[in-house]
């Protein structure tokens, strides 16, 4: 099993990145977000408490989204799982490793990608103006207010974890500002060592 983290702000290409792990080498992605956003637009009486929150850009509860995790694990089969958006706490990190400690698992890497503030907006501008474009919807986290919450929530609850995992041993750190495939290959470096 190869058990991997990308940790980074809203906008550092987590999921981008995770998509491509996915393909290159069977894992399977485990993405909080996309799991809220699925129980809000299905309705679910968790995706109707939780909708409001997200919106505003702001950290659903440990309680929610160790949940998914923990249902997740128990039930998908696969060579190991990319954590897309989760852990985003010290209490998600605590209880991530205790899950994978019951499975007889461990963590094989954390990824941190670093992009700087004026990028990340600009990426998540760029995002929700494309989305709009196509015909769609921008997500309804991706406006400049909800984004300063949640850059601010990055500081607050989610920075921490990268102290964390240093002392842990397991943090490796990539420059998430190039292009797609020069971030790829940093991070298969990583997987590989
Ligand atoms: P994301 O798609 O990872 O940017 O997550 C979108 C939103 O879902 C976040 O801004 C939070 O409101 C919520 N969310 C996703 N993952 C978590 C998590 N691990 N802990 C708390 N809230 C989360």
């Amino acid at each position: 099993m190869t058990n991997i983290i990308l940790l980074g702000p809203p906008g550092a290409g987590k999921g981008t990145q995770a998509g491509h792990l996915v393909e290159s080498r069977n894992l399977v992605q485990l993405s909080t977000g996309d799991m809220l956003r699925e129980a809000k637009s299905s309705g679910t009486e968790m995706g109707n408490m939780v909708a409001g929150v997200m919106a505003r850009g702001e950290l659903v509860t440990d309680e929610i989204v160790i949940g998914l995790i923990r249902e997740k694990l128990e039930t998908v089969k696969a060579d190991g799982f990319i954590f897309d958006g989760f852990p985003r706490t010290l209490a998600q990190a605590d209880a991530l490793g205790d899950l994978l400690a019951e499975n007889g698992e461990t963590l094989d890497a954390v990824i941190e990608l670093q992009v700087d503030d004026e990028t990340l907006v600009q990426r998540i501008v760029n995002r929700a103006a494309e989305a709009v474009a196509a015909g769609g919807e921008a997500r309804a986290d991706d406006n400049e207010e909800s984004v300063r919450i949640r850059l601010m929530e990055y500081y607050k609850k989610t920075a921490p974890l990268i102290g964390y995992y240093h002392a842990k041993g397991n943090l490796s750190s990539v420059d998430g500002l190039g292009e797609i495939v020069e971030v790829q290959e940093a991070i298969a470096g990583v997987v590989e060592a």
